[in-house]
């Protein structure tokens, strides 16, 4: 974990370009600085799948939620920018990814989502477990407590969204959700659980939220 990847301009002034002697929260590792520059496009991902699927089936929560998908790669974004790292996303197309992983992930997604209205919700809905498994995964991985604080607030964004999505399946149509991705247990949970603000609190790990916060958090519907 001692290694940096980078020194970033927050603590140019200090001299650290080594590396050495470096800010715990201000400079990122090898790995994550892998793992924030996976997670903007993730997040571009879920913006482009919502923008496609609102064009689709002309549903607002498509449209809302694209928005707030907007904000998470911007958030990503700046965290990229602070740590002197490329944003991999040179093109900000719709459905337009640099790596091919989730470019072939977002080419199958969609697909998916052709079929009915009801299949583009439960595309959603898998778009936002998946995010949710991945969130957490970096926030245990990570060391950087500036980097886990932006995750969090994205992670209760995506609590949120998958309870919007999952409302919308079981309202319009219903049907009952079953978990795609995470355990049932945990979905449950998260479907059960009051919308999400605020930049405190602590999410990590197992879905669950503190609903305490206040303030700024863009990851809300
Ligand atoms: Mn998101
Ligand atoms: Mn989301």
């Amino acid at each position: 974990m001692s290694t940096t990847l980078l020194a970033c301009g927050a603590s140019s002034a200090q001299g650290n370009y080594g590396g050495y002697q470096a800010t715990a929260n201000q400079h990122l590792n090898t790995s994550e600085a892998k793992t924030l520059t996976y997670m903007k496009e993730e997040e571009k991902i879920a913006r482009d799948i919502y923008v496609t699927f609102y064009q689709q089936w002309n549903n607002r929560v498509f449209d809302k939620i694209s928005g707030s998908e907007q904000r998470h790669m911007n958030a990503l974004a700046q965290q990229l920018v602070m740590n002197n790292l490329p944003d991999p996303d040179t093109n900000d197309a719709v459905g337009v990814f640099s790596n091919p992983k989730l470019a072939s992930l977002y080419n199958s997604l969609i697909n998916k989502g052709q079929g009915s209205e009801l299949q583009a919700l439960q595309v959603a809905a898998y778009v936002e477990e998946l995010d949710i498994r991945d969130l957490e995964k970096v926030i245990a991985e990570s060391s950087s407590s500036q980097l886990n604080q932006t995750y969090k607030n994205l992670l209760r964004g995506s609590h949120n969204h998958l309870r919007a999505f999952v409302r919308q399946i079981t309202s319009y149509f219903n049907i009952t959700y079953n978990a795609q991705l995470l355990p049932q247990s945990q979905v449950d949970s998260i479907l059960n659980s009051n919308h999400e603000r605020g930049n405190h609190g602590n999410g990590m790990g197992n879905g669950k939220h503190d609903g305490m916060g206040r303030g700024m958090a863009w990851g809300l519907l």
